[in-house]
């Protein structure tokens, strides 16, 4: 059997960062020791330990390497708040690969508390405009204005991806706004999901305001397949879902684009964790498995998925969040042997 090679750029990031990414890279390790797939991983910095090194968060070495590669996988970093500092590295490599899905998986898993035992859901959310775009400017002293600019040639790029998602899953859409009073801008989202829906008849669409989306969320998450939204309302409402299937250290997106993909656990830096070895590095896994698939491996990537359940299923290695005493590497190996073990 031949074997496939990717080149994956690593951006272990800062903080937790590298314990989780490296906890990851035991998992991808083995996962090329049982498969027929290789990646070459290439390493770079980014984070906000660059600024002083650099004057930046994304050094430009950074960004040629990524470049050569097919996909990324990013490690968790520190976005300093002061005015004026750079904007987050995710952000700026959303907006240089165009990655304009953010696609953020929230299933119950074994062992983990969740609201209701089968949650299993994908949260689709606009990444390149909208609200979350930071577009300020304070227009009189006292007087600050936010720009929430929506396109119909974003909203329909980003429906047609959570259409055929929808298709590859349950085969249900739904579409959240607040039309109602922001009748232009969510208008022209809402219209582009009803007509890049029309030729999708098997998809069921469900039409729902953010604000009621928010209380469904909890009342019957078990009954929403994918969920498609604008850029500020699906960074609310992903990490709302991400709460009701056991919170930050299982939650993992993925930025989709035409060319590229970016991978990263949902959860930042916490600084309070790092050198602790302590923090669950199943969001970064889950994020290694998404990467795997969005490569072509699917089997790669299942053996991934397979062995995290097993593991949680048996329930003896579990990190603190998860109510044990495991630490961040040993999560890492207990994975890494499952996805050997595996038939
Ligand atoms: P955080 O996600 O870093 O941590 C909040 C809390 O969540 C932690 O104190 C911990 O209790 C828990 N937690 C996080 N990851 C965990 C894991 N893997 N296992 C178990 N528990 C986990 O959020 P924060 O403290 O608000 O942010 C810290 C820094 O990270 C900030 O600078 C923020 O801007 C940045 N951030 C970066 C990203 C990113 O790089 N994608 C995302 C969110 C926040």
């Amino acid at each position: 059997m031949s074997t496939r090679t990717h080149k994956t750029g690593i951006l272990p990031g800062e903080g937790i960062g590298p314990e989780v990414v490296d906890a990851s890279l035991m998992v991808l390790d083995a996962v090329q020791k049982a498969e027929p797939v290789r990646l070459e991983y290439l390493k770079g910095e980014a984070g906000s330990y660059c600024i002083q090194k650099y004057g930046t968060n994304l050094p430009p070495k950074t960004v040629e390497m990524l470049k050569g590669t097919a996909a990324c996988l990013k490690g968790p970093m520190t976005t300093p708040e002061e005015p004026g500092s750079p904007r987050s590295v995710a952000v700026t490599l959303r907006s240089i690969f165009d990655l304009y899905a953010n696609v953020r998986p929230a299933r119950s898993l074994p062992n983990v508390t969740s609201l209701k035992p089968n949650i299993d859901m994908v949260i689709v959310r606009e990444n390149t405009e909208g609200l979350y775009s930071g577009k300020e400017f304070e227009a009189a002293p006292g007087v600050g204005v936010a720009m929430r600019i929506i396109t119909r040639a974003a909203s329909e790029r980003v429906a047609k991806f959570s259409l055929e998602l929808a298709m590859k899953r349950r085969k249900k859409l739904t579409f959240v706004h607040k039309a109602n009073i922001l009748k232009i801008t969510d208008g022209i989202f809402k219209q582009a999901v009803h007509d890049m829906a029309k030729p999708y008849p098997e998809v069921e669409l469900e039409d729902l305001h953010i604000d009621i989306a928010t209380a469904q969320l909890i009342k019957r998450p078990e009954s929403f397949d994918v969920i498609v939204t604008t850029n500020l309302f699906g960074d609310i409402l992903s990490d709302e879902a991400a709460q009701t299937v056991g919170g930050l250290g299982v939650a993992a997106g993925a930025n989709i684009g035409d060319r590229y993909g970016m991978f990263e656990p949902v959860h930042g830096s916490a600084p309070k964790y790092t050198g602790q070895n302590k923090v669950n590095p199943i969001a970064t896994i889950e994020a290694v498995r998404m990467m795997l698939e969005y490569l072509g491996e699917k089997k790669a990537a299942d053996r991934v998925g397979k062995a995290t359940l097993k593991v949680l299923e048996e329930g003896k290695v579990l990190t603190y969040d998860l109510g044990g005493t495991s630490k961040t590497s040993d999560m890492g190996k207990a994975i890494a042997e499952k996805v050997l073990q595996l038939n």
